[in-house]
């Protein structure tokens, strides 16, 4: 691991795989109790234990397939209080002094919008006060309360943005996301076997791949980070090394940056003409990639996590189509790329059903059986044989 001044305030955060059982709880003190021998102060954001937040979410929808947004934020924000709890426990048992706060104690202030909160201030004093006491400070992350004094939720993978936005409120001077891979790769290596760990990423390509897919690091958290200007990491907490540094200096001007893959994605028709599901839409606050197919009919592009909510919106008016996955290629040349792209798939009988291109992102859609092989293909083409021309393409999945 690069070193750190010593003193030095750092946050670590450490994700659901991380904290999952006794065993990595202990794990995690362990690695927390060496940098505070070093001598560093620390503030440790924890996750839910894996599995948690989704085994929470499966009994709210027993009771209500759409159940109340307030509840289930109170019902969901449990999560990440078993972890934190156990962890100041195992700590204490092992001779370091550690308190654990809840969002709200934390100082951690949102805005109302719940099951998909964003912070809006930190008071750092409570932190600041326990650690001027020598202690660590273990905080529940993906939490937080409104103006209101109501328990709110950050969206999934919340705690990356509890850890980036503290270490900005108190001036940490690095935030480490110890997650169950060793840093950013080429694509998500659960996916691609030709992925490869990158070193240094530039916040641009950072935020795209998180944006496009790349859940290993919260997008809001990416955005958070560069525009406080906090030093950002991910690293394995499995193992040592030095993890992936997200900074400003990388190469941000290659001609293809990265590609990300969203999956689990239904597209449907809806018998509503474009603005008015539009308006719809807004007016429930859920987001969909839409395009009108006749006057009155739009298609539409949706998380299937969504699908629930949606169908409460546009009752009856909606039909699902298929199942698809949003292929996103990312850099600053792949504008030119619509054509290579497409037809390198193509021939692997791979049909790009639509496609959308802004200046820094290509993205397509597939059926979602081709996913994996046009992952496989489009990392081959744009990422492996290209890096042997200097050119380091990244490829991000999700
Ligand atoms: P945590 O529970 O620690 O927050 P997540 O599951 O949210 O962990 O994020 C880590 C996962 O992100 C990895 O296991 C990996 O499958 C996935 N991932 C997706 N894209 C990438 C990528 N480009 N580089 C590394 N991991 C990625
Ligand atoms: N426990 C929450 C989730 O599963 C938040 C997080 O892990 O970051 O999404
Ligand atoms: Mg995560």
């Amino acid at each position: 691991m690069t070193q750190i001044a010593r003193e030095s305030l750092i946050v670590q955060k450490f994700g659901g795989t991380s904290v999952g059982s006794i065993e990595r709880i202990e794990a995690v003190a362990k690695r927390v109790m060496k940098a505070k021998t070093e001598g560093h102060q620390l503030v440790v954001v924890v996750s839910a234990m894996s599995g948690e937040t989704n085994r929470l979410l499966g009994l709210a929808q027993q009771v209500d397939a759409v159940p109340a947004a307030r509840e289930l934020d109170v019902l969901l924000s449990a999560g990440e209080q078993v972890s934190m709890a156990l962890l100041a426990m195992m700590l204490n048992k092992m001779g370091q002094p550690a308190v654990s706060l809840t969002g709200w104690q934390a100082g951690i202030e949102t805005d109302s919008m719940f099951n998909d909160a964003s912070i809006t201030h930190i008071d750092p004093r409570p932190i600041q006060q326990l650690l001027a006491q020598d202690k660590v400070v273990i905080v529940a992350g993906f939490q937080g309360m409104s103006d209101e004094r109501e328990i709110t939720t950050l969206g999934r993978g919340g705690s990356d943005t509890t850890a980036v936005a503290l270490a900005g409120a108190l001036h940490a001077n690095e935030c480490q996301i110890f997650t169950d891979v060793d840093g950013v790769y080429t694509c998500d290596p659960r996916i691609e076997p030709e992925a490869r760990r990158l070193d240094v990423i530039h916040f641009d390509d950072m935020t795209s791949m998180a944006r496009n897919g790349a859940k290993v690091l919260q997008l809001q958290s990416v955005e958070h980070a560069r525009e406080n200007g906090v030093p950002l990491r991910v690293l394995s907490s499995f193992e040592d090394g030095d993890g992936t540094l997200v900074s400003f200096d990388s190469h941000v001007s290659a001609e293809v940056v990265g590609v990300a893959l969203k999956s689990q994605q239904t597209q449907l028709e809806v018998a509503l003409p474009i603005a008015e599901l539009q308006d719809q839409l807004n007016l429930f606050g859920v987001s969909c990639w839409c395009q009108p197919t006749t006057a009155n009919t739009t298609q539409l592009v949706t998380a299937n996590e969504q699908l629930a909510r949606l169908e409460l919106v546009l009752a009856g008016k909606m039909r699902p189509l298929a199942g698809v996955a949003t292929l996103s290629l990312v850099g600053n040349g792949v504008a030119a790329l619509v054509e290579p792209v497409c037809a390198v798939l193509a021939k692997a009988g791979i049909q790009v059903q639509q496609h959308t291109c802004s200046t820094h992102c290509l993205s397509l859609l597939v059926s979602d059986s081709d996913q994996q092989l046009a992952v496989n293909i489009v990392h081959k083409r744009f990422v492996v044989e290209t890096e042997s021309l200097d050119n380091r393409p990244l490829l991000a999945v999700s």
